[in-house]
């Protein structure tokens, strides 16, 4: 067994914080293991609850879409959330639980050490840039640790306001140049990204 699938099982079995209390399944993540695209959601909903797998509901499907414009199907990535287990009703994660299911992301990243990393939503940004706000800096290329980022709205908010869709989709079609970079360049001598363009990924 691989670290990553023995990562995944404690995650499976952690009672670290209460939401194990509520939970069907805790929702590692999933993806191949040397992803160079890393996605990080904020928790698991009722469907992903349910199934043990990230982004399967709505928004799942449109996140599925979304790569699709750029060429890429969903098991081409890895996709994980900042919290592992589901909130109750769909609530916002609270500081604890973030806090305490903060070492599987971080282990998650260091197994899979991806070449950009794509928060969705501003529980992820806060995640990696406590200091930031999503509506200044998405669709902005950051670096930091290594890693270039690019924050994102999460694919939900495109759910409810339908004018956040086209944003997401903009801010999605610069993710293929962020990559090129990042294959290029590495992060300690990060150039600024050029336009977005369509550009086959792999
Ligand atoms: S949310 Fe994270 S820390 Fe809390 S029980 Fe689930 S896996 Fe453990």
């Amino acid at each position: 067994m691989s670290e990553l699938e023995e990562l995944h099982q404690r995650i499976a079995s952690c009672t670290d914080c209460d939401l194990c209390r509520n939970r069907t399944h805790a929702v590692p993540g999933e993806g191949p293991p040397n992803a160079e695209l890393l996605f990080v959601g904020e928790g698991p909903g009722f469907y992903e609850d349910q199934q043990a797998r990230p982004f399967v509901g709505p928004a799942g499907r449109f996140l599925e879409e979304l790569l699709a414009s750029i060429g890429l199907q969903r098991d081409q990535v890895f996709i994980a959330n900042v919290v592992k287990c589901r909130p109750p009703n769909n609530r916002d994660p609270l500081p604890g639980e973030i806090e305490s299911c903060r070492k599987y992301l971080q282990q998650q990243i260091e197994l899979i050490q991806p070449k950009v990393i794509i928060s969705l939503g501003r529980y992820s940004l806060a995640w990696f840039f406590p200091r930031d706000t999503i509506s200044k800096v998405h669709g902005q290329t950051k670096v930091k640790d290594g890693i270039y980022f690019m924050p994102m709205y999460h694919p939900a908010a495109a759910l409810h306001a339908g004018n956040m869709r086209s944003v997401i989709e903009e801010d999605f079609k610069k993710i293929p140049a962020v990559l090129k970079r990042a294959r290029e360049a590495p992060p300690a001598q990060a150039a600024p990204v050029p336009e977005p363009e369509q550009m086959r990924l792999f």
